[in-house]
Formats: structure tokens, sequence, C-alpha cells
């Protein structure tokens, strides 16, 4: 039986914030059995490989990954290899981890992550491979001793699973139906974290806006954030993901009267055509994304604006293309984060007639992200002579401020003696492309 006390481990992530987070949790059980990190995962004792499939790319990434250990666990037969998430949570997935790859020890989904404190037990008293891959989440997804990497930013989750079904997406067939946490724990995770000094903490959910429906108590998201923000201490809120059917104007009202709201919001659009955006299921129109980037726009003051883009999804024209295009350059996002259509295996999209190929999706992401790159030289020019509520840090000796958006403003070093506080930063000119600026 392997005691895990002094022994070493590795944890691997693919993926979105999301698996970041569940990493951190995963860092807290290895970290309960007495466990500590070590960088090389060939000699670390156990290794865990927190997958994601989203994209076939990530997929392919962490099988060779995971692959590569197969010779150091031949001359160490005692390290134990862990895959779980999202990968071995999928019904028709493209890797068979049982067959493909023998030497994994430790299977799970996306549901069980809690558990593996236990299944490491189990294994270590009995070296029979354990495949625990659930339809539900166990009694509660709460897990309470995350140990965190950032020590700016908190993640907290308030809501899992999704319930819109995108036609090319995977996550709600891996992550389950939408299920909100209780307003208490959440209240007192943030309470615990901004006692702990963060400066920021970044509600998760795949479809933040969802937040209550489920739970049947009246409470909504803007309700959520707005009741957060009366927790006394100096942070402030951030959120993601935001999906444009339930980000509402109840939202923009909080984050306009609340200076505990971050003035950042990440709100993926996907597609700039109507008829795209109806065969990716998205139950919105470009009419609707525009308005509400609009009224954000106009009541929130220097909201930096982020979205997330598809290209070449199956049937899309030069024409819709276009209209992507047209779109960036009309909403002017302070970033993009643009991927080419994946095919996932069990998602309606997969079967669609009119995929487009490889070469073309390649060079309309080039072309997209030319146009992102033009757009944010501008933006530069933009944030001259305006004032941001900018957190103050010191990177490699130099004294910053960074805005709720993430950009850099850099300050004169005598600034430095307002590190870790949030303070009114003005932007006075460009210098080798980066924004320089002082306290107000
Ligand atoms: S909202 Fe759509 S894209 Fe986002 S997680 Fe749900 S199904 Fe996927």
């Amino acid at each position: 039986m392997m005691n895990y006390k002094d022994k070493k481990y590795h944890v691997v992530t693919y993926g979105c914030q999301m698996n970041v987070h569940e990493s951190e949790k995963i860092t807290g059980i290895l970290q309960s059995l007495g466990m500590t990190s070590i960088d090389k995962p060939e000699l670390a004792d156990v290794v865990v490989f927190n997958t994601c499939c989203i994209r076939e790319g990530a997929e392919d990434r962490a099988f060779s990954n995971i692959s590569a250990l197969k010779k150091y666990k031949a001359k160490n037969p005692e390290m134990v290899i862990v895959v779980c998430g999202c990968m071995p949570q999928q019904k028709q997935g493209k890797y068979d981890f049982k067959t493909k790859l023998p030497f994994v020890d430790i299977v799970i989904g996306t549901h069980n992550i809690n558990m593996l404190g236990s299944y490491l037990q189990q294994i270590s008293e009995n070296r029979s491979r354990i495949f625990e891959i659930l339809e539900q989440p166990v009694d509660s997804c709460e897990i309470t001793n995350v140990v965190r990497d950032d020590k700016i930013n908190a993640y907290v989750n308030i809501i899992y699973g999704c319930n819109k079904f995108c036609t090319y997406c995977i996550v709600p067939y891996v992550r389950g139906r939408e299920r909100s946490r209780a307003y208490e724990d959440i209240e007192a995770e943030v309470k615990e974290l901004v006692n702990k000094g963060y400066r920021y903490i970044t509600l998760l959910g795949q479809n933040v806006n969802s937040y209550g429906k489920d739970l049947n108590n009246g409470m909504d998201f803007a309700t959520l954030l707005s009741k957060l923000s009366q927790i006394e201490g100096e942070f402030k809120l951030k959120f993601m993901t935001s999906h444009p059917i339930d980000f509402n104007k109840n939202v923009i009202k909080v984050m306009k009267q609340q200076p505990k709201v971050a003035k950042c919001l990440h709100l993926p659009v996907q597609s700039g055509n109507d008829e795209i955006l109806f065969k990716m299921n998205r139950h919105y129109t470009i009419k609707h994304y525009y308005s509400l980037i609009k009224t954000t726009k106009r009541q929130v003051k220097n909201v930096s604006l982020s979205t997330d883009i598809i290209v070449g999804f199956p049937n899309e024209s030069e024409q819709a293309f276009e209209d992507t295009i047209k779109l960036l350059k009309k909403v002017k996002f302070d970033q993009v984060f643009a991927f080419m259509y994946s095919k996932r295996t069990g998602t309606p999209a997969c079967t669609f007639p009119d995929q487009i190929e490889e070469s073309v999706k390649n060079r309309r992401l080039n072309k997209l992200l030319r146009e992102q790159k033009f757009i944010n030289k501008h933006l530069l020019n933009y944030c001259v002579g305006k004032t941001y509520n900018c957190l103050i840090i010191v990177k490699n000796g130099v004294t910053m401020g960074l805005t709720d958006g993430g950009r850099e403003i850099y300050l004169p070093n005598d600034s430095g003696v307002m590190e870790n506080h949030f303070a009114n930063v003005k932007v006075e000119g460009i210098r080798n492309h980066k924004l320089s600026g002082v306290i107000k």
C-alpha cells in the first residue's frame, strides 16, 4: 500500500479557466494527502492529466503527452497515472483509454474529481485499474481545500454544466445540465478569498447568466452580483462566461452602479452572420448582440470587451465570414479569442453537410487575426486621455496599472508604493506600443 505522504505529484491542465480551477482543486486534494509538487512529470509519483475535449487539437496533445509517460512508468511501475476531465467523459470520444493506454491507472470523468483522494487510496491498496465515468455528479461538487496558483485572481464556481446545446459544442454532453451553487456557499467562499487578500474574484460558469434558474428562490445572476459586491474589502468581481441570450440590462445596471464589479465583459458572439448563428443554435441575432454591446458601452464607462469567434463553421460562405469581420470592425473588441471550427463527435454540427476545408478555415482565421491586430493598435490611441481604475502591480521591477480588462499601463517607479491597491490611472501616451500614465 502506497503512503502518499512526502510523495511528489505533477498536474497537467488542458483547456479553459474552468479546467484551470478544477486543477487547483485537484492540487488541493493531492496536497491534503501530504504530497508536494514537482515540475517534471517523469519524476513524479502521481501524474494527473486534467483533459479538455472542446477542440481536437487539445485532445491530440493530451493523448500524446499521456502516451509519452509510458516509458517512465515502465522504469517506475509504482508511478500512478490519472486521466480525468472532459476527454474520458465523452461517450463517443476519439481515444479509448482502457485499451489504448493500459499503463494509465485511474480514469475518471468530470463528475467525480472530488473522489480522486479515495481512488488514490483504493489503488494504493489494490493495484487494479479504476475506470469510473459517472452520468451524474456525486452528492456535491464542493471541494474546500483549493490550492490556488494565482496570487491576485481567484476563481469561484457559481454554476456547473450547460443547458444551451450549441450545435458545435460538446460541453453539455460532458458537463451535464446546469446546477447553481447555493448563494450562501458562494458568499462564504468570496468572503474568505477577500480576507486572504485576493483583489479579483472571477465568478465561473459555462453560462453565468443562467445562475439561479434551477434554484427556484428568486435568485438570478444580477442579484448575485449585486449582493456579492456588498462584501467589505478591497476587491473586484469579474465573471465568465456570459451568453448573449441571457446577459441582460439588469446585469449591465449592476456593472454600471457597483464599483466592485470590474468594467470588463466577455460576451462570446461566435459569428457575425445570422444564418450561421441559427445553425449554431445560438438563439440570438446580430441585431440583438449589437444592442447589448451598445447598451453596455453607453452605461459602463470605459468598459473593456472581449469575445470568442469560430471561423469555418459548416456552410460558412465568404460573405458570412466577411460579416464576422464587419462585426469586429464595428464593435472593436479589446480581445478576440478566435478558433477554427473543430468537429466534435456526438454534436449535431459534426454531421452537417458543407464542412469547410482546413485550408479555407486557416486562411479565414489568419485574416481575422490580422484585422484584430490592426484594431488593437487603433484601440491604444483610443485609451490616451482616459482614466481607468487599475490594480497597481510591480512586474519584473516595473510598476504598472492593470485595467479590469487586463491592459498594462506603465507608471513612474515611485507609484510602486501603491502596489496591490486599486487607484485611478490616467493614460498620458504610448511608448514602444505600450500605454504610459500617472496615478491621478
Ligand atoms: S453556451 Fe453553447 S458554447 Fe457555451 S458551453 Fe453551453 S453549449 Fe457550449
